[in-house]
């Protein structure tokens, strides 16, 4: 069966292939598939947003689906900015938008002592006859004070993953798929399959 995955995001579908490439003959990125759709991320949840994105696609195309929706939740500011992590500054331009994000979590965690947080990543397979299949990952950690690193994206120049002392952003990308939210999610995924 193909699998469509719901994004454009190079470092995602990289990962995705990974770790699913042998319970599917082929799977493609939105743009591989020719789809150009947006779906309006409105859940209330990472879950909710993810099951939007995968039952759109899986509707569209007539293939399986498979989306994710993932964030950084930080203690200290009960959870946030959660589901809004990618619009956390406001910033429109994708090239900006890291960079605003990190500034602002900082400007918000100074003089803030507990710097605990954790990344979430909720992830769905939608089937084109409807059965789902659900899964959620994490990786605790804890945010530092000024970014380090230049692999990766988002949040991660300013996230320690607990037990290193490197941030996300200083791990190669296979030391950050094994420990990281995706990561997770996707081996919880595959053991359902
Ligand atoms: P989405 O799941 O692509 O919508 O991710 C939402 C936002 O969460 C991203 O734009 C990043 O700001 C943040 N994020 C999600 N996963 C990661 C990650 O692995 N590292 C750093 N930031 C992440």
């Amino acid at each position: 069966m193909k699998l469509i995955i719901a994004s454009n995001n190079a470092h995602k579908i990289y990962e995705i292939k990974q770790i699913l490439k042998d319970k599917f003959e082929e799977i493609l990125s939105l743009k591989d598939a020719g789809v150009d759709h947006e779906t309006v991320e409105d859940g209330l949840t990472f879950m909710d947003n993810a099951l939007k994105k995968a039952r759109e696609i899986a509707e569209i195309t007539h293939c399986a689906a498979l989306a994710d929706d993932s964030g950084l939740c930080v203690d200290a500011l009960g959870g946030d900015p959660g589901i809004y992590s990618a619009r956390f500054a406001g910033e429109s331009n994708p090239k900006l938008r890291d960079g605003a994000n990190n500034a602002l979590l900082l400007s918000r965690l100074n003089g803030v002592s507990d710097r605990s947080a954790h990344f979430t990543c909720a992830i769905a397979l939608v089937y084109p006859d409807g059965h789902e299949v659900t899964a959620e990952g994490y990786m605790q950690g804890s945010i530092i004070d000024s970014p380090r690193g230049s692999q990766g994206f988002g949040y991660d120049p300013i996230f320690l993953p607990k037990g290193y002392s490197l941030t996300v952003a200083e791990l190669s990308d296979e030391e950050k798929n094994a420990i990281s939210h995706r990561g997770n999610a996707l081996e919880n995924l595959l053991s359902k399959l």
